[in-house]
């Protein structure tokens, strides 16, 4: 050895056993990345050992969720992720400087994409988590081409505009081999005053689930719904995921069920 580590995928290695899990949408803004941040922050408060590639990578949001400000370290060849509430995080925001846009062409996003699976040490996982970007793009497709074995969970709004599009994104996944986990409906509801109000309309999770099993030959359900709510959103922007902020709140059970279900 010359004290370089080899460069190679982990995890499409035989003997490796990480549960990889690709969480996407069809559009953007329905809360693909808060649930992919409380997921594995619920993960990790149920002791399983955790990674997660914010992969959506003109959107990104994962640092500032998790309140990451330090940039990952290198030892040797290998990128060392920061790690926050035991997570360990890998983001293309860490390597763009002063939110500057991002202007790449499908290569270099395929190149990027593949660098957080082979040049990052993430040591022994249980899983590991992948915030896609909305939509059926680049990005989607190189991964499910490098982790074959992954597995996906669909975000949807009930709104049938925003369930259309999530049903393409979960078929993409499929066309490469996915098993999809299930359908999150986000959004779902505002409770005030004792009153449920349908804000986006209803239905677009039960819309997607349905699709999918159809396509998929195989029973898809609906795995959660969650309510619109102000300490979701306070708690992204604050860089502390509900769940670990308020971890007995209902949403945060409800996500946490979920976790422990995976
Ligand atoms: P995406 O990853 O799908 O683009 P985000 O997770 O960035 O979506 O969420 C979009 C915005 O909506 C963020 O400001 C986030 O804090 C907020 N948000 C997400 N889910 C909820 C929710 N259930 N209730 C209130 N705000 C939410």
């Amino acid at each position: 050895r010359n004290g370089k580590p080899p460069r190679f995928n982990p995890f499409v290695q035989e003997d490796n056993f990480t549960r990889v899990i690709f969480v996407g949408s069809g559009k953007g803004g329905v809360g693909k990345s808060t649930i992919t941040a409380n997921l594995a922050a619920s993960l990790a408060i149920l002791g399983k050992k955790v990674g997660l590639i914010d992969a959506d990578i003109f959107g990104y949001s994962i640092p500032g969720q998790f309140g990451i400000t330090e940039n990952p370290t290198k030892v040797d060849e290998l990128i060392l992720p920061p790690i926050a509430f035991d997570v360990r995080v890998m983001s293309i925001g860490f390597f763009v400087r002063d939110n500057q846009p991002i202007g790449w062409r499908g290569p270099m996003l395929h190149r990027a994409i593949e660098q957080f699976l082979t040049d990052v040490y993430w040591g022994d996982l249980d899983y590991l988590l992948v915030d896609l970007p909305p939509g059926t793009g680049d990005v989607a497709i190189s991964l499910g081409q490098l982790i074959p074995k992954a597995q996906s969970i669909v975000i949807t709004t009930p709104q049938a505009a925003a369930a259309t599009v999530a049903q393409r994104s979960g078929a993409i996944g499929l066309q490469t081999g996915q098993q999809i986990l299930g359908v999150i409906e986000n959004m779902a509801y505002l409770e005030t005053q004792g009153q449920k109000l349908e804000i986006f309309g209803s239905g677009g999770g039960a819309a997607v689930a349905s699709r999918l099993s159809e396509l998929s030959g195989s029973e898809v359900r609906v795995i959660a719904t969650l309510p619109i709510s102000p300490e979701l959103r306070i708690g992204a922007d604050a860089g502390i995921p509900l769940v670990v902020s308020s971890p007995e709140n209902e949403i945060s059970q409800r996500i946490l069920k979920v976790a422990e279900q995976l």
